[in-house]
């Protein structure tokens, strides 16, 4: 089977053909590094398990600071007209809320449109998608060697490890992550409703998460929640624990019964960890989630995984250039990223125990009320500056 990338040729499914690079995940970080890296004038591969497309459990609302960039490599998904979102409204478990301007603000698209337009644009440009999951990697003699599900398998001189929070590919490397269990669900659904302002990101708390809605396209909003997986256990089901514990929140109780929710049924994921990771392992450069994984109350994890993915694609074709230095790429790669987002999921980490409780839940409320410059601090921690 033959794929051209930037007029030059290379044969897959051969041992023979050592291609530039292979991206291994399509979601922002690998869709966005394979299109920057077949610009560049490299070969591209990138494996997507899944079909375009498809749903993610994902707020869908992305912070302003990757428009620069976004717009300058004529990324923006303009056509798809995104919400902007101007606002944000806190509420702790008993209702108590917060309303405030954002500083920097954010846009709303689903995943389903932006993740498939990407996709089209890099094939267009020359990236080769194959749709299957790449079960195994090996790295000898300088080249990297994956496998697919089908046990064909293809060269690489460069692997960018983009598969998300937890893939399974994690498990067959072993990375230490992927050991430790999390107890975090996270549950999405599409819906229409006119209880939330057009500009406004909403972050409500229930007893054991907290909950955002967001407008995304087509005056269609995206209504994505993290929980403990204790309270479905313990009332048995999703339905029974929104009853139980989703709805106490009064602004939730009201979207709920006054929606209309577009999906069958709700888009569950477990297993959410926020573990720290490695940004190199094995050799394999890790982008966007794969590399660390900011807490969704941030919602700045798809501006990372932006952002680290640009950060990446510069380093690769900077080094590529000079004539390929590995190691030191990739300390370079990982100093870089430690200084960028190091710090950003620390802080996430931190403020989400302030969510899901009671107690701590009114005190951030409380404390956003009274000493607005805390809000916007806490906010500073996790977001990074505009980028292009
Ligand atoms: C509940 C929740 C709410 C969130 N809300 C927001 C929000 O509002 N705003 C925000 O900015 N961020 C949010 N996030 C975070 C955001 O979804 C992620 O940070 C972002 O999707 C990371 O992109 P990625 O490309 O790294 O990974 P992903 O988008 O997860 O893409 C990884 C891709 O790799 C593929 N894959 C995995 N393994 C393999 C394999 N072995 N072979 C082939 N393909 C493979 C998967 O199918 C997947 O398509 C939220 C996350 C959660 C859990």
């Amino acid at each position: 089977m033959e794929g051209l990338s930037c007029g030059r040729p290379f044969l897959l499914h051969t041992f023979e053909q050592v291609i530039d690079i292979s991206v291994i995940g399509g979601g922002l970080a690998g869709l966005i590094n394979a299109i920057l890296l077949n610009r560049a004038g490299l070969s591209v591969i990138l494996f997507e398990e899944k079909r375009y497309p498809f749903h993610r459990v994902c707020g869908e609302y992305i912070s302003n600071e990757v428009i620069p960039f976004l717009k300058k490599q004529d990324l923006f998904p303009t056509e798809f007209n995104p919400s902007d979102i101007k606002r944000f409204h806190l509420s702790s478990i008993s209702g108590k809320s917060l309303k405030m301007p954002l500083d920097l603000g954010g846009f709303g698209v689903s995943r389903y449109s932006f993740d498939h337009w990407l996709a089209m644009l890099a094939e267009r440009e020359g990236v080769k998608i194959i749709h299957r999951r790449v079960n195994r990697i090996d790295f000898d003699d300088d080249t990297f060697r994956l496998q697919d599900k089908e046990g064909d398998n293809y060269l690489s001189k460069i692997a960018i490890g983009a598969v998300g929070k937890r893939s399974l590919l994690d498990k067959n490397l072993n990375r230490p992550f992927f050991s430790k269990k999390s107890p975090y669900v996270g549950v999405k659904y599409h819906i229409k409703t006119d209880r939330v302002g057009e500009d406004v990101i909403a972050l409500h708390n229930f007893k054991g998460g907290y909950c955002g809605v967001s407008r995304i396209e087509n005056d269609t909003f995206n209504l994505c929640y993290l929980s403990h997986r204790e309270g479905i256990r313990k009332y048995g089901s999703l339905e029974d624990m929104e009853n139980q514990t989703v709805k106490k929140n009064p602004f939730l109780k009201e979207i709920f019964n006054s929606s209309d929710f577009l999906f069958e049924k709700p888009l569950v994921i477990n297993e959410i960890t926020f573990q720290k990771k490695e940004p190199v392992f094995r050799h394999i450069l890790m982008s966007g989630d794969a590399a660390g994984m900011i807490t969704p109350l941030c919602g700045n994890g798809m501006a990372m995984a932006i952002h680290s993915s640009k950060v990446l694609s510069e380093m690769i074709v900077e080094n590529w250039n000079r004539g390929f230095n590995r190691d030191e790429l990739e300390t370079m790669y990982t100093r870089k990223w430690n200084i960028l987002f190091a710090n950003r999921l620390l802080a996430g980490r931190s403020i989400q125990k302030l969510f899901g409780a009671p107690l701590t839940s009114e005190f951030a409320v409380k404390a956003g009320q009274t000493f607005r410059p805390f809000a916007n601090y806490l906010m500073g921690k996790t977001h990074g500056k505009p980028f292009s």
